[in-house]
């Protein structure tokens, strides 16, 4: 069979319009494949959407924080805002011919492989059915709000919401807020409201490592500059300082004794002694555990927030909220009228709730009720023809996880190639190859600095690092051909092993 004719008839549905299902989209539409993106919202954008909370910044660089192939001259300064990245997003998706492709407010609630037909049946939550050969998991990995286990939420007088949830009406200006949390999200809030709040409280459980990062305006005439010449713009994609961070950073993570992690601790523990003046602010900011067991915090401007008079960092723990504030174990109450809970996600969804049923109806939540797992994080045994993206052990850290997507696609299109060209009617890797996969990332993982013994994300239910637990290289070594002897590939009439 021809290229041609394979290609012919083959259906795909991409779960998600997010950042990885764009580019997913984008991919198809430049193939010209017969796709269609779901999306359960009414707009794209996935993370960018959701999240509008005062000071929503990408801590990537903003020109690293970009698909490769659409450079973008238009970023304000070195790191992009929240809203600048939802329209990069629409205007990307705009010129790419992507928008008619996209189904919104249909969320992808069940999607099922027929055997006999060859084919995944996809339910919608409008009811409807449609079928596809292969499904395109981008549904995202941190978008199911984790609210804490604090008592008395509920009795709080003024506004309490998650941080990804964020109410245009809150007060708080000349207000009084708390912001429970202290990850990412929690230390861009506190550092923008510190401006904004009459009083600010920073409920900290857990203090953080801060890296401090350089943060400057793109000028009008650089922007200009940037239109005229992309190059530019790829001068500072593969500017060597920082991708040397970003190498340094993953020799970090894997090697927990190595010059490179020694490096980023005592860079923050400058940062630390440097910008905070009052000791005993500064032990309270001190952190007890290793540097990146955690994400790294990087700010330019957090400790200046948190010096500010009118802030105060809470490292005491909370007994209840009440409906006046929150009360402390000590027995101090904390009058607040407005409280953040920027208290992360529960990040072993991946695609789930939607139910998926493999060959032979095996459910993906029982394959997943340890903790999820794919095979170099983007194929399932039993599970054919359906490909991830940001998919569970993929990498995850201080980096850009659009080059990670970019990588991964690359790895799925040339899975795909097999199903164009008519060799494969589905694909999916063995199980043995997923379990030798499974047991060596497990192992590797348990020595990474995410299981060097602090409380994370990270961690999958049972403690063990949830992540790509190789360097950055490994990773791109993995991506750029998949071994298609880890692979079942069934031909029209019947399943080989390769
Ligand atoms: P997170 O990193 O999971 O942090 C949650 C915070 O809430 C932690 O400080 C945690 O304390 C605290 N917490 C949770 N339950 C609590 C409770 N019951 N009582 C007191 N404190 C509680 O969540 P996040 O800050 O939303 O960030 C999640 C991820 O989103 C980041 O790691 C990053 O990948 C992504 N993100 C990226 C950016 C960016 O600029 N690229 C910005 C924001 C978010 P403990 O540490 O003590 O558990």
């Amino acid at each position: 069979m021809s290229i041609d004719q394979g290609r012919k008839g083959l259906r795909f549905a991409v779960i998600g319009a997010g950042m990885a299902g764009i580019l997913a989209a984008i991919r198809l539409r430049q193939a010209g494949e017969d796709f269609t993106v779901f999306e359960k919202a009414g707009r794209l954008g996935g993370t960018w959407r959701e999240n509008r909370y005062p000071g929503l910044t990408c801590d990537v660089p903003a020109h690293a924080y970009t698909y490769s192939f659409e450079p973008y001259a238009e970023w304000d300064a070195y790191y992009a805002k929240g809203g600048e990245i939802q329209t990069y997003f629409e205007k990307t998706a705009e010129k790419y011919g992507i928008m008619p492709h996209v189904r919104f407010d249909s969320e992808v609630v069940s999607t099922v492989w027929d055997e006999g037909a060859g084919v995944w049946r996809l339910g919608l939550i409008t009811g409807e059915e449609v079928e596809a050969e292969v499904v395109i998991a981008a549904s995202g990995v941190l978008h199911h709000p984790k609210l804490p286990d604090i008592e008395g939420l509920d009795s709080f007088e003024g506004q309490a919401f998650h941080s990804a949830r964020w109410q245009d009406d809150a007060l708080v200006d000349g207000a009084r807020v708390g912001v429970v949390g202290n990850g990412s999200t929690g230390v861009q809030i506190v550092t923008a409201l510190s401006k904004r709040a009459s009083k600010l409280v920073h409920f900290q459980r857990s203090p953080q490592w801060i890296m401090p990062v350089p943060y400057f305006q793109y000028s009008e005439e650089e922007k200009e500059a940037f239109r005229r010449d992309p190059a530019l713009i790829e001068d500072i994609r593969n500017n060597k300082e920082y991708w040397d961070s970003i190498f340094r950073f993953t020799h970090a993570i894997t090697d927990t004794h190595g010059p490179e992690i020694a490096a980023i601790e005592q860079i923050c523990l400058d940062n630390l002694e440097n910008s905070i003046r009052d000791p005993e602010l500064r032990e309270k900011l001190r952190p007890n555990y290793r540097a990146a067991c955690k994400r790294l915090i990087y700010s330019w401007s957090y400790y200046d927030a948190v010096q500010s008079p009118n802030v105060e960092v809470e490292r005491n723990r909370i007994a209840r909220v009440e409906a006046k504030g929150v009360r402390m174990e000590d027995g101090r109450l904390h009058e607040l009228d407005t409280l953040v809970l920027a208290t992360g996600f529960h990040a072993d969804r991946f695609i789930r709730p939607t139910t998926v049923l493999g060959r032979g109806g095996v459910s993906l939540d029982d394959i997943w009720s340890v903790r999820p797992t794919a095979y170099y994080a983007v194929t399932i045994p039993g599970f054919p023809n359906f490909f991830m993206l940001n998919g569970p052990t993929g990498p995850v850290g201080n980096f850009s996880l659009i080059d990670i997507a970019e990588k991964q696609w690359a790895y799925v299109d040339q899975l795909i190639d097999l199903l164009r060209s008519g060799e494969a009617r589905t694909i999916e890797p063995s199980a043995d190859a997923h379990a030798d996969y499974e047991e060596r990332r497990i192992a590797a993982a348990r020595t990474t600095i995410f299981g060097s013994g602090c409380n994370s994300w990270y961690l999958d239910a049972t403690g063990v690092p949830a992540s790509w637990p190789w360097s950055y290289e490994a990773f791109a070594d993995a991506m750029a051909a998949p071994v298609l002897t880890d692979y079942r590939v069934e031909a029209a009439a019947e399943l080989v092993e390769r």
